[in-house]
């Protein structure tokens, strides 16, 4: 039995470097999928950026034209007032040419904080487009050296589970079931050393009795509290 307590012990050893194999190569992209995203938030921001730039200079545009059909209908207006005689119709006029001017003044007032605003707009745009290069650059170095390091461990998984196989050969089937019994529900450690009279997956403690017995290493044992195969640390040393 001390035999093959040793074996399981070495069973667990195994499937604990496999599960970190596991989960290293489970990571990998999920690390590349967390840039990915982060680089399509900035990609967003720059979009949006790039259509306000083009909503202002639209409205500068805009505001351009407004400016010249109003000069050109002060331009109308002032020929017009040589014509008049009416001291009321001139001044009527004369004030309409007035508001007209307060109008393109007010629309030049405009214009000029959109082009603050595009200024300010294209520097901060010019910055995104820096980071984003540099981000994307980042990803491309990411995914070289995470493909890499998964066709590393791949290997390396696969010579454990080669390895684990011949190991599973020389323990027997009745106490490999259990094993892998109690793993699977026990978020898969089946194994726990006890240390001090201790369990060392669930930390309560092992009562003198069965403790006792353990280091006799002559009959599987139990942790009373979490289930598990307990085993003894000589048991652990001489694997
Ligand atoms: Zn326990």
């Amino acid at each position: 039995m001390k035999e093959q307590i040793n074996l399981l012990v070495k069973l667990q050893q195994k499937d604990r470097v496999l599960d970190r194999f596991r989960r290293q190569i489970r990571e990998g992209p999920e690390r590349l999928q967390d840039l990915e995203k982060e680089l399509e938030g900035v990609e967003e921001d720059v979009e949006a950026d790039k259509r306000r730039i083009q909503e202002l200079k639209k409205t500068q545009r805009d505001y351009e034209a407004e400016i010249e059909d109003g000069l050109a209908h002060i331009r109308k207006s002032r020929g017009r007032l040589m014509g008049i005689k009416n001291n009321k119709e001139y001044l009527a006029l004369l004030r309409e040419i007035e508001e007209a001017e307060k109008g393109n003044a007010d629309k030049e007032d405009r214009i000029l904080s959109c082009l603050e605003e595009l200024e300010k707009l294209n520097k901060e745009l010019e910055a995104k487009e820096k980071g984003l290069s540099a981000m994307r650059d980042r990803l491309e170095s990411e995914k070289t050296a995470i493909a890499k390091e998964i066709a590393r461990v791949q290997e390396e998984l696969s010579d454990t589970e080669k390895s684990r196989e011949k190991l599973v050969e020389t323990i027997t089937p009745e106490l490999l079931s259990k094993y892998e019994q109690i793993k699977a529900r026990s978020g898969g450690i089946a194994m726990a050393l006890v240390n001090n009279a201790t369990c060392s997956e669930c930390h309560l403690g092992i009562p003198p009795q069965m403790y006792n017995e353990l280091q006799r290493q002559d009959s599987l044992k139990f942790c009373p509290n979490c289930q598990r195969i307990i085993y003894w640390k000589e048991a652990e040393t001489s694997a």
